[in-house]
């Protein structure tokens, strides 16, 4: 089974689209949250979401606020900015299909999703192999995925020794997948590891092969809404240098 793994999507309709296109046919997507917040789509994404093949979604940390259940006193005051101007715009038809969706761990398989941590689903930020150590004791299966950092990364847990690294992925090759691990295909719509491309992932369940993956889509055109919108000038700004 083939599946189309992503996060991270930020109301950036243009980078999912291009993300879309570039991963080609799948049997199934899993989201990992945060449909919406800084971006200037956020109807444009919840739309695209709701069409994409065979669906998995969870909640991230904006989506949960969005929808009401959490307080934008939690957000830095750009991000706030940003929530409070989503809030306004989105439909109810598009807000009703948010709420629908659940904002804990789901297991699929062989498979733990989390938009933050296991242990802490919705805030955690899993950064670090301390952090990942810490995680691994919070979920059963093999393999564990996760967004909200924004990163491409993996954390490899070795049982011999009990440690864990911090493993790069090389871009567009499927790599074979070892128990336990956690991984994060990084963000779609707002990425912040020094690579502007939409960052995604491809998993196949049965070969269990992991594809980090990078599309590049056209970022001018997705500053020029954020501003004409009246958004955060620093969100605009960030999407150039992936940071
Ligand atoms: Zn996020």
């Amino acid at each position: 089974m083939r599946i189309l793994v992503i996060s991270d999507i930020h109301a950036n309709y243009t980078a999912l689209e291009a993300v879309v296109n570039d991963a080609g046919m799948v049997d199934e997507t899993w989201c990992l949250g945060d449909l919406v917040g800084y971006g200037p789509d956020p109807n444009a994404v919840v739309e695209q979401v709701r069409e994409l093949p065979h669906l998995t979604c969870i909640l991230g940390n904006h989506d949960v606020a969005v929808i009401g259940k959490m307080p934008f006193e939690a957000f830095n005051g750009d991000a706030r900015r940003s929530l409070i101007w989503t809030e306004k715009v989105m439909t109810a038809d598009n807000m009703n299909f948010m709420r629908t969706l659940p904002q804990n761990v789901k297991v699929r398989g062989d498979v733990s999703m989390a938009h933050g941590s296991p242990r802490d689903p919705i805030w955690e930020y899993v950064l670090n192999t301390l952090s990942a150590r810490l995680n691994f004791d919070h979920f059963d299966t093999p393999y564990c995925f996760v967004g909200h950092t924004h990163a491409q990364v993996m954390f490899q847990l070795s049982e011999q020794n009990d440690r864990v690294t911090l493993e790069g992925t090389k871009p567009a090759e499927a790599m074979r997948l070892m128990p336990r691990a956690i991984l994060n295909p990084g963000s779609v719509g707002q990425p912040r590891d020094r690579d502007p491309r939409a960052a995604y992932a491809i998993y196949d369940s049965k070969a269990h092969t992991w594809e980090a993956r990078r599309a590049e889509y056209n970022i001018a055109e997705v500053q020029r809404r954020i501003r004409e919108a009246g958004l955060p000038e620093k969100h605009a700004i960030r999407l150039s240098e992936g940071w």
